[in-house]
């Protein structure tokens, strides 16, 4: 049986900022399900220890003279044996995982991920004392880089891959730090680490992994190119036999609208009328008009300008004049929530924003809206599409990343051929995005065609067991 150790910083349902965590939360479970021997590592957060029972000891470990163990659990409703790395840098560490209430990055982040770096190589590389050693090492975003270049030490090593979930946050880091962490200085170069004079830790996954995977077939081409590159496009070109994108899946069961337990009133392609009641149900709570003949469009996401605050921001009063209500959940720069709070003030009956983290009212979200907005600058993969697709809640997304692979725009051919399963704008531009929604509000009114649109788009399959195989053939592809 293939042995796989899969890392990540987040991990869904046991610490979760972003995308990130729902994809470490459900591969690596499918991947073991279809019969491969898997470990899922992640830090033991503060958080992840209150929250879990009381885990085994796997071993004690010594790394650069500093004390740690490796705790064991499983994921929570799943048989996903994971593996915590118990250190005070990760366990003496209450709130988000990155960075401190303010939204500064904890000062000590490049020793922390350096850390975990560090124990996954040695586990990866059979210096940790125990008696499991993986055939193949996956380590995802930047957190985990120096994970594979290490790795890539080591005579005997397994068969790496590494995922990039996203190019923007690549974990860089002054040459004092660098100096500080102790990592072989020949990482210092621009054919390793170094990025412009700083330590780069997502190209250690990108220079050193056997196969590097994307999250989207469209993003690994933007990436490969400026500025999706982001300056890394020359190396990703180099490279560019070893990437692959494979589109991300959903959890299926944690996110079906015929079994959601946060709905109001759960619902099936057979039962799309129930829907409403969802609907009703959200207006009520967030003190909306309680209106069944607007269309509602939901927002769920970080408000940052990635997700295109920037093209909605300024259509903001045409787009509440056009005669829809908007509902946001999301947190993000302080700019965007004042502004999204004080036009939320001036329209109670038709906006509704919670600046908040909310795992249920997301979902509730999802099912009570009929277009779901999600404007992206880039979006290596996005979920709450997907999610909304299964919802039967229409996406309306920019043509970028994974947003352009998986949204068929609604245009007369595709309405006539049974394609279209939402709404697609190009240019990054509000008056698009304006005129886009308002195309998606005129045929809202024409219940006949919304409803082929909406059973279009829920007979789409995101599920993780079609896409897993994906990643088993790259685990046994030649390097
Ligand atoms: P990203 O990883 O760039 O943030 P994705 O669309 O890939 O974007 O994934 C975002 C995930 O985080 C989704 O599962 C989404 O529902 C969730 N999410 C984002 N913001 C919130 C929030 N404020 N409350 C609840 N869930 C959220």
């Amino acid at each position: 049986m293939e042995r796989l150790l899969f890392v990540a910083s987040e991990a869904y349902p046991l610490i979760k900022t972003g995308g990130l965590a729902d994809v470490a939360g459900s591969l690596p479970e499918v991947l073991r399900q279809q019969g491969m021997d898997v470990r899922l590592l992640l830090p033991a957060y503060q958080h992840v220890l209150e929250a879990i029972g009381p885990p085994a000891l796997v071993a004690h470990m010594e790394v650069e003279g500093m004390q740690l163990r490796i705790l064991s659990t499983y994921l929570p409703g799943t048989k996903l044996e994971t593996w915590l790395l118990e250190h005070p840098l990760f366990s003496h560490r209450p709130g988000n995982p990155y960075h401190d209430p303010q939204g500064n990055p904890w000062p000590d982040n490049a020793d922390r991920f350096a850390l975990l770096s560090r124990v996954a190589a040695a586990i990866a590389t059979g210096q940790a004392g125990l008696d499991w050693r993986p055939d193949v090492l996956h380590c995802n975003d930047w957190h985990t880089g120096p994970a594979i270049a290490l790795t890539h030490l080591s005579e005997r090593r397994p068969r790496t891959v590494f995922t990039v979930h996203s190019l923007a946050h690549m974990g860089l880091f002054d040459r004092a730090t660098f100096d500080r962490l102790g990592l072989p200085a020949h990482f210092w170069s621009d054919s390793a680490l170094e990025f412009y004079n700083q330590c780069s830790f997502i190209k250690g996954g990108l220079v050193y992994a056997d196969y590097i995977t994307t999250v989207s077939p469209t993003y690994a081409l933007e990436i490969c190119d400026s500025p999706g590159g982001m300056g890394l496009e020359g190396l990703l070109r180099q490279r560019r036999e070893r990437l692959v994108g494979i589109l991300n899946g959903i959890d299926s069961q944690v996110w079906n609208p015929a079994t959601d337990p946060f709905l109001e009133q759960r619902y099936t392609p057979q039962s799309l009328q129930d829907k409403a009641l969802n609907k009703a149900a959200l207006q009520a709570t967030l003190g909306l008009a309680p209106a069944a003949d607007r269309p509602l469009v939901g927002l769920v996401g970080r408000l940052v300008e990635q997700k295109g605050l920037e093209l909605i921001l300024p259509v903001l009063g045409e787009i509440l004049a056009s005669g829809v209500q908007l509902v946001v959940l999301g947190t993000g720069e302080h700019r965007y929530e004042r502004q999204l709070q004080a036009a939320a003030a001036a329209h109670p009956d038709a906006m509704a924003v919670a600046l908040a983290y909310d795992e249920s009212l997301a979902h509730r979200i999802e099912a009570a809206a009929d277009i779901f907005l999600m404007p992206s600058l880039f979006e290596p993969c996005g979920l709450n599409q997907l999610y909304s697709l299964r919802y039967g809640t229409l996406p309306l997304v920019r043509a970028v990343g994974g947003l352009a692979d998986t949204v068929v725009d609604s245009n007369p051919q595709t309405l006539a051929d049974g394609t279209a399963t939402g709404f697609v704008f190009e240019r990054p531009d509000p008056a698009e995005l304006l005129a886009t929604l308002q195309r998606a509000v005129a045929l809202w009114y024409d219940q006949r065609q919304w409803r082929q649109v909406q059973l279009a788009a829920m007979a789409q399959d995101f599920s993780w067991q079609r896409r897993a195989n994906r990643y088993m053939q790259l685990y046994t592809a030649p390097v």
